[in-house]
Formats: structure tokens, C-alpha cells, sequence
């Protein structure tokens, strides 16, 4: 008798999806309505279901549908702060030399990911300001933020890899601002506005994916062919893709494996010419923090109507039950407003008008939930932080996996262990949540 299986919690937002609410762009897909009969599904419109999707209108001829839970880029794929990175965050090996195989093989799983999507910007004509590949910079701040970089660049001589140390000067001129004491540009990365690239790539895969957006599927009959619900349809699939991150659990995969944190941005209103000229710097430039813990910022021109804008993202929370609410938001008010006041002092009557929120999903050992979980379903979930370049890798993977079994990259990709058990409540989130503020105290001026 088959199995069904109910999902118990669809993705509930908190605050706006500020990306795609500034851009003027009114396309929208329809709803999921009657009877539906696909070869394939892909569940979840992010990085990961966008790029599967893609994947597999290259690999077959046959018919795919992709249902989205929300509208495309209103979950945290329209919510991130666009930065596609090639490198790690840390480094691994201890004696600098080389590099461990884990960070190699991490650098050309990251790569392959990059050139899916670059290969999607160039085809559907993506201008600069949705996908650029610019490089990365990131700033210190402080003595601690200096040391972290200068640790980071022997790493990056060991494995011979470029880059090239800024000034304080370089980097004033770069931000029109004077917080950054020293930085380091590595070229292999690339800055995207996330909302645009979703929905450009959506709409570049429309003539051959049946989209629909507002179509959370509520329940699963695994088999022969595969059976949904939405609230509005009834969906029967040859094979599926489920590529929903965090969410996965909500269909009982991976039970006490994921681990759900939020993290937090804040956006200002459009700029005035006047402050604009106030800041000074570039027109688009974006510097992530030498501590993970610290404040990642950008500013971004006017682009489809949004107006040149900055943007500042910091704090972590373990959320577990998937959710936040408006309090958690207005928790992080001055925090965000303090780290964008003490960079930005000549803005400093500027408004942050966007606050929101957004689902990471990560595991203890950092390992994907990736392959396939009983006959037909491959699972593409589990970023672990860097989704829009991991999300892209293992929907591209995942359709691979299913249409042409162990590719190399499958390979490399499947190569980690299960995502490994957590502690029990209330120790996990009390100790997780506990040990992040204390990382984000040690982060000092980087926060
Ligand atoms: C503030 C913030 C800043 C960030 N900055 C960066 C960054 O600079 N760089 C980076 O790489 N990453 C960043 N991230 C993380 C990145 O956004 C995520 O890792 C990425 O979106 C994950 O991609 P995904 O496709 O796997 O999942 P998602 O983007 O979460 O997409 C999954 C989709 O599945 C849908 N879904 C869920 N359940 C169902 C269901 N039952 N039926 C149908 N659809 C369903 C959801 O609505 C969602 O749209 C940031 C995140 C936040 C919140």
C-alpha cells in the first residue's frame, strides 16, 4: 500500500524579500490548479530548484514542472545577499602548504557551480547588475580582522591561488568609506542581485519548465508515478526532485539532522543624488567580513527602478522550528543600525527601510543532504550557508545524478558522510545560540 506522507510546516516568511520587492517587475507565474502529469518535478523555486530544473531541460526532452511554495525570489533565495564565493570562508590545512584535499575539492566543486549559473546569465542576457563577476573583497576593521586575513593569504599562497592585499586607501576609494583598515580581493567570485537572477532564470526556462508559484505541495505519495497535492491540484510525477533546503525535513527526511538558522539584513530607502555624492566610492561594490561573525555590506545602483541602496546583513539564530517572527526582526534593529551608523556616519540620517529574515540550512559536520532517498526522489538541500553557489551544485547535481547516474562531479559530490545527528533539545539550540553570541562579541568592530 503506498505512503503518505503529510508535510508538516510550508516556508513561512518574515519581513520582505527586499531584493525583489525594489525591483519593478510584475511578471508572475500561475498557481497549480486540477490535474497535473510530468515526467519530472522539481519541488522548491530557489538556486537549487532553478538550476535542477535547468539541468534536466538539458539532459532530456522530457516534460518538467517546478512548484514553488511562495512567489520565486520571495524566499531566501530573493533574501541573501548575492555574494556567489569560489573560496571558502576558513581555510583548513594547518600548515598553510598545499591546502587539504576537503579545500581543493571544495574550490572546484564551487567553480563548477559558478560557471552553471554564469552559463544561465549568458544565455537568458543577464545584465552586470544581476550577475557580475567582479571578484570578492573583504574588510578588516580591526587588528583581530587583519590577522585573519593575512592568515587567509598564506593559506591561499599554499594552494596557489590569487589575490591582491588593499589598503585602507584602496579600500576608501572602493566604499567612499574610511572603516576599512586593510583588504584582500580574490577574483574567482561573482556578485549577484539574488531577486533578479531567480526571476530571470525562471523566466529564461519558462518555454521548456512549467513554473508555478503559490503551490506548496501539502502531501506525498512516493511511487509509481509519484502523487501530490497541492491546495488547488494534483500532481503525478514520474520522478522528483526536492529541492526545498531546510524544508526537506518538513517531508520527513533527514529527521533530527538539519539544522535551521536565521540570518538577518537591513536596507536602506533609495539614496539621494546629494548622498550619494555624500558617500562618495563606486557605484556598486560589495565587502564581506574577515570574522564569518561579522557584517557583510553592499551597495547596489539602480537597477529596474530600485534605486542605488546599501545593504548590511550580521547575526546568526538557531531557529528550529523553521520560523521566525516579527519580534526576532525587530531584535536585530540596533544591532544592524549600529553597524550600518559606525560605517556609513556621513548617512547617518539615512533610514534602514527593509528589515528581514531568512532560513540557512546547515549540518554539524557541514555536509549536504544530497542523492536519492527511495526510488524516484533525489533530495538537492542542505547549503549550508552558501546557497546561492551549493544550492546551484547540487540542483545541477542532483539532476545529473538522476538522468545520468555517477557523473565525476556526482562523485565528488556524493562523496561526504550523512549529515550527522544532532544533541537534543533544549541543549542544541541553548548551546548553539549561546556559542553565536559569543563568536559575534569576539568579532568586535568586523560586527
Ligand atoms: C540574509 C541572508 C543573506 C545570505 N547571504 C548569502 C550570500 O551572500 N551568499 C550565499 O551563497 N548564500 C547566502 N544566503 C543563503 C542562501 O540564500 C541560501 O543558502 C539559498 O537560498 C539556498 O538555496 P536553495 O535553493 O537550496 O533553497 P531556498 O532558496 O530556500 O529555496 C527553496 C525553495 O523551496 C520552497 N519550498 C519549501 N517547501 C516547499 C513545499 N512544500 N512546496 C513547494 N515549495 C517549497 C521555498 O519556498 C523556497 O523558495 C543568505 C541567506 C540570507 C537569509
Amino acid at each position: 500500500m503506498s505512503r503518505t506522507i503529510k508535510v508538516s510546516q510550508v516556508p513561512k516568511e518574515t519581513g520582505p524579500a527586499a531584493w525583489n520587492e525594489i525591483l519593478d517587475d510584475s511578471h508572475s507565474f500561475p498557481q497549480a490548479s486540477g490535474n497535473i502529469e510530468t515526467d519530472w518535478l522539481v519541488i522548491g523555486g530557489g538556486f537549487a530548484g532553478i538550476a535542477a530544473a535547468r539541468r534536466l531541460s538539458q539532459l532530456t526532452g522530457d516534460d518538467i514542472v517546478l512548484l514553488e511554495a511562495c512567489n520565486m525570489a520571495e524566499g531566501p533565495a530573493g533574501r541573501n545577499s548575492g555574494f556567489m564565493i569560489d573560496l571558502p570562508h576558513d581555510l583548513n590545512s594547518e600548515t598553510y602548504a598545499g591546502g587539504t584535499e576537503a579545500d581543493l575539492k571544495q574550490i572546484m566543486l564551487n567553480r563548477a557551480g559558478i560557471e552553471f549559473a554564469a552559463e544561465m546569465a549568458r544565455e537568458f542576457g543577464m545584465p552586470e547588475q544581476v550577475f557580475d563577476a567582479c571578484g570578492r573583497v573583504t574588510g578588516a576593521a580591526s587588528e583581530r580582522g587583519i590577522t585573519h586575513i593575512d592568515s587567509y593569504v598564506k593559506h591561499l599562497d599554499g594552494l596557489g591561488e590569487s589575490y591582491k592585499l588593499l589598503s585602507a586607501d584602496d579600500m576608501q576609494q572602493r566604499t567612499g568609506i574610511s572603516y576599512y583598515q586593510k583588504g584582500l580581493y580574490t577574483p574567482g567570485a561573482v556578485m549577484i542581485q539574488p531577486a533578479a537572477f531567480i526571476r530571470q532564470a525562471a523566466r529564461g526556462l519558462s518555454d521548456k519548465v512549467r513554473i508555478f508559484e503559490q503551490s506548496p505541495v501539502i502531501e506525498m505519495n512516493p511511487g509509481e508515478p509519484h502523487r501530490f497535492r497541492t491546495p488547488k491540484a494534483r500532481v503525478r510525477a514520474k520522478k522528483v526532485i526536492l529541492a526545498v533546503n531546510g524544508h526537506v525535513q518538513s517531508f520527513g527526511y533527514f529527521p533530527r539532522q538539519l539544522l535551521h538558522v536565521f540570518t538577518y539584513a537591513s536596507m536602506t530607502r533609495a539614496l539621494m543624488p546629494e548622498e550619494l555624492q555624500r558617500l562618495g566610492g563606486e557605484a556598486d561594490w560589495g565587502v564581506l567580513p574577515a570574522d564569518p561573525m561579522g557584517t557583510t555590506v553592499r551597495k547596489t545602483s539602480d537597477y529596474l527602478g530600485s534605486g542605488d541602496r546599501l545593504t548590511v546583513r550580521n547575526r546568526f539564530t538557531l531557529n528550529q522550528s523553521m520560523e521566525i517572527s516579527q519580534k526576532d526582526i525587530d531584535g536585530i534593529v540596533k544591532v544592524h543600525d549600529k553597524a550600518f551608523t559606525s560605517r556609513f556616519p556621513m548617512l547617518a540620517d539615512v533610514p534602514l527601510e527593509h528589515r528581514w529574515g531568512g532560513r540557512l540550512c546547515l549540518s554539524l559536520n557541514s555536509v549536504p543532504a544530497f542523492g536519492e532517498l527511495e526510488p524516484g526522489v533525489w533530495s538537492a538541500a542542505c547549503q549550508n550557508g552558501l546557497g546561492t553557489v551549493k544550492g546551484t551544485l547540487s540542483g545541477m547535481l542532483a539532476a545529473e545524478k538522476a538522468v545520468l547516474g555517477d557523473t565525476e562531479l556526482v562523485k565528488e559530490f556524493s562523496n561526504y558522510a550523512e549529515p550527522k545527528k544532532l544533541p537534543v533539545e533544549p541543549f542544541l539550540t541553548l548551546g548553539a545560540n549561546a556559542t553565536m553570541r559569543w563568536k559575534e562579541w569576539m568579532a568586535g568592530k568586523e560586527l
